[in-house]
């Protein structure tokens, strides 16, 4: 694997590796890499001639300049894992190499309108976290060009706002859904985990135990009498904080009490200082 953090550097080395004109698949990161980067790397090395991974933390999504602070960075961690995965080249710029001062930057994606898939639940609580993330997936794709982009379920509005933004810009980017990886007691893979304590780390597979419930109960309560068991057994846990727990439609995000096919149930809580997200689909 090679290591670039300039974007000429990264151009002439993908050209140099990619001589044969294959197709390049992308998986943008933020670092404190775990096995649910790694399953996203190993598809993308087998569905692709070349792997790209980047790691940047993108001062521009977070609402909250303590987490961002925090934010875990284990690079030499990290470059271990990704060789280990089959990645052949990482892309590590610094914040002013992706946003240069004395340019003007295209922006494209400022003109859509992505209707209410940016304004709820992530939305809502994370002010601008959206604008930032359609910031930097445009910027590194713009300088990427990859053919496929891999993105985790555990963080599905965003992979709607990215799917929408590729399909109004008629990006040639195939955008590559994968599956939540999960510790064994069910606590979904993040970054973030590791700033629980001992204590928060053994009550947060609560949350996906609830999820799961919820999935349970759907099949017999509607989604408004689900929510209301579920919201209430979040709160029940002194621990959690929580932001939301929501059943909403899977293509508008939107929150619904019709059964469809196309339900996911989302939860976000404050777990002491750490911020988690989790969803599974109810179907
Ligand atoms: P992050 O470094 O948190 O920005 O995540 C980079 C990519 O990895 C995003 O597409 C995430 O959705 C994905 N990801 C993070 N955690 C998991 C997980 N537990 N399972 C699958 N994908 C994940």
């Amino acid at each position: 694997m090679v290591v670039f953090h300039t974007i000429n550097e990264l151009q002439k080395g993908i050209r140099e590796l990619n001589k044969l004109n294959g197709s390049v698949g992308f998986v943008p990161t933020m670092g404190a890499l775990h096995k649910g980067h790694a399953s996203l790397i190993e598809r993308c090395a087998k569905e692709n001639d070349i792997t790209i991974c980047s790691i940047f933390v993108n001062p521009t999504q977070f609402n909250d300049k303590t987490d961002l602070e925090k934010y875990p960075r284990t690079p030499e961690k990290d470059i271990a894992l990704l060789q280990n995965a089959g990645c052949d080249i990482l892309f590590m710029p610094s914040a002013d190499e992706i946003y240069p001062k004395n340019e003007t930057a295209n922006e494209p994606w400022k003109a859509i309108d992505f209707g209410m898939l940016d304004k709820v639940m992530e939305g809502e609580h994370r002010p601008g976290h959206f604008t930032g993330v359609a910031q930097v997936v445009y910027r590194l794709f713009d300088i990427v060009k990859p053919h496929r982009a891999y993105f985790g379920q555990k963080d599905f509005q965003q992979l709607a706002i990215i799917k929408h933004m590729t399909n109004a810009l008629q990006l040639p980017i195939e955008i590559m859904p994968c599956d939540i990886i999960r510790e064994q007691d069910g606590l979904a893979m993040s970054s973030r985990n590791v700033r629980l304590t001992a204590e928060e780390r053994k009550i947060a597979p609560k949350i996906y135990e609830l999820l799961c419930k919820a999935k349970d109960l759907s099949k017999t309560y509607s989604y408004t009498e689900v929510k209301e068991i579920i919201t209430k057994d979040f709160n029940a846990i002194a621990a959690f904080g929580l932001e939301y727990f929501e059943i909403a439609d899977t293509k508008t995000l939107l929150p619904i009490t019709e059964k469809t096919n196309t339900a996911i149930a989302s939860v976000a809580l404050k777990l002491g200082n750490v911020r988690l997200i989790d969803n599974v689909m109810i179907i």
